[in-house]
């Protein structure tokens, strides 16, 4: 085991072009990372990974993909403009800001000095103006969360597929947060990506969905490498609870900076539906006119086995940060090996599903015409099967660019040589793992990658 630092990780990123800080050539923005070259493709792997098991591996999910600028009504019905906040806290002596509820001690963390402010609420939103003309009048949020969008599209997805319930909504996309103090890399953001599904069960079934999708959510990490080891579950207790939870189950990871929260498993009730629908308590479903002075949209459900009364669903949320997936993945794949020759190399032994790199091609020479012309020809063919990203490389020196992808997670390397040349057509496959290497001929290429990725 490697006892790997955020240091290790954050080098690892720049160096080999997973993640910049944003905007670097001017000072960066804090809390705004870029995904680089490599960055964008695991982004992307892992992305596909968490909706083909939360949509197409499952018969009860459907998709969504709303905008980011939201109207502000939404955010008011959700409770969002009064309860999305944090304590703030300013030091009068280095005038730092820091969160109250992050504060170990009554000192600033900074300075060290006691001459702290109140704490007082600070809402996390960013506003935006809308239109041409910036009078205050007209903005928009940029969301906050995925999930509103979805409980606002919950009556054009119903009666656009016919849904009953059990059914879920699964939406992934950027939102955006202004955090007091972002920190630990891509840990805290500001502008990251949220992985949310929205699980509408009938209420009184919610405690046994909210369950089912724990070890739903804690099989599928498992499968992305991070291990069920590094997790914690963590019970929300009552008085730390979001407004609309009922009971909140955290998975806790163990990051290279502590053990924080990775994902969050909700369960909100009716709380979303019920207040964009009724705006009150003791509003009457069943009545054909609701209270919601801004929307006429009732969103509830008619339940066909019991005269078609209507339901409020209660919702079982599971909402996965996307850069603190990537934290944690790369954290639980980053190695350093010691190999016999008294030399390391360091290894990112990532779920093949998850490399960017799929397949390495290799020329043993660049200058030689042959060979340079097969490597990119198998490159070209591998293409095409639809695995993922072939990267042919004609550095010209092997050995290096086995560690190179090594370090980047790459599982194979296909070197062409003289021998596929002149001889047999068969080229060495290197393993990232083992590091053996076999001939292969580079007609079995094709099936024996279509097997590795399967
Ligand atoms: P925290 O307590 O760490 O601020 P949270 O409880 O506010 O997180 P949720 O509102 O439950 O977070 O959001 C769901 C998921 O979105 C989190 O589990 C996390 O993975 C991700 N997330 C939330 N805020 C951020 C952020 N500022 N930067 C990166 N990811 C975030």
């Amino acid at each position: 085991m490697t006892n790997t630092t955020m240091d290790d990780l954050i080098s690892l990123c720049k160096r080999r072009g997973f993640i910049f800080p944003s905007s670097d050539i001017y000072g960066g923005l804090q809390g705004v990372y870029d995904f680089g070259p490599l960055g964008v493709e695991l982004k992307n792997n892992l992305k596909s990974a968490w909706w083909r098991s939360t949509v197409y591996e499952r018969d009860d999910v459907e998709g969504l993909d709303a905008a980011i600028l939201t109207n502000p009504i939404t955010l008011r019905h959700s409770g969002h403009e009064t309860t999305f906040t944090d304590p703030l806290i300013d030091c009068r002596s280095c005038k730092t800001r820091h969160r109250a509820d992050h504060l170990k001690t009554k000192k600033c963390p900074s300075c060290g000095s006691s001459d702290l402010t109140e704490a007082r609420d600070f809402n996390l939103m960013f506003k935006t103006a809308v239109g041409p003309i910036d009078d205050g009048s007209s903005f928009a949020y940029l969301r906050p969360e995925t999930a509103q969008a979805i409980f606002t599209n919950f009556k054009h997805v119903v009666d656009s597929t016919a849904r009953r319930l059990p059914f879920g909504i699964a939406q992934m996309g950027k939102a955006f947060r202004n955090e007091i103090t972002p920190r630990n890399f891509i840990f805290r953001v500001r502008e990251f990506e949220q992985m949310e599904l929205e699980f509408f069960v009938r209420p009184g079934q919610d405690e046994e969905w909210h369950q089912k999708w724990i070890d739903t959510r804690l099989a599928w990490w498992e499968r992305q490498g991070v291990s069920r080891h590094n997790i914690e579950l963590y019970n929300v207790p009552k008085e730390e609870l979001a407004h609309y939870s009922k009971a909140t189950v955290d998975l806790m990871y163990r990051f290279p900076h502590g053990l924080e929260e990775l994902e969050g498993i909700a369960n909100r009730t009716d709380f979303d539906l019920g207040s964009h629908t009724k705006a009150q308590s003791d509003f009457d479903i069943h009545s054909e006119t609701i209270p919601n002075k801004d929307s006429n949209t009732k969103l509830a459900i008619q339940d066909i086995e019991n005269d078609n009364r209507w339901i409020i669903p209660y919702v079982i949320e599971p909402s996965a940060g996307v850069e603190r997936a990537i934290l944690a993945i790369l954290n639980e794949a980053y190695r350093v090996e010691n190999l016999d020759d008294n030399k390391s190399r360091i290894v990112l032994a990532l779920k093949p599903h998850l490399s960017p790199i799929k397949a390495a091609i290799l020329p043993l020479k660049r200058n030689n015409e042959e060979i340079v012309r097969k490597a990119l020809e198998i490159k070209r063919e591998l293409q095409m099967l639809g695995i993922g990203r072939m990267l042919y490389e004609d550095t010209g020196n092997i050995g290096k660019g086995y560690r190179r992808h090594d370090e980047i997670g790459t599982p194979i390397c296909i070197t062409v040589d003289f021998e596929t040349i002149d001889t047999d057509d068969t080229v060495t496959v290197r393993d990232r793992d083992s590091m053996a290497q076999r001939r292969m001929k580079t007609a079995e290429l094709p099936d024996f990658l279509k097997d590795f990725y399967r």
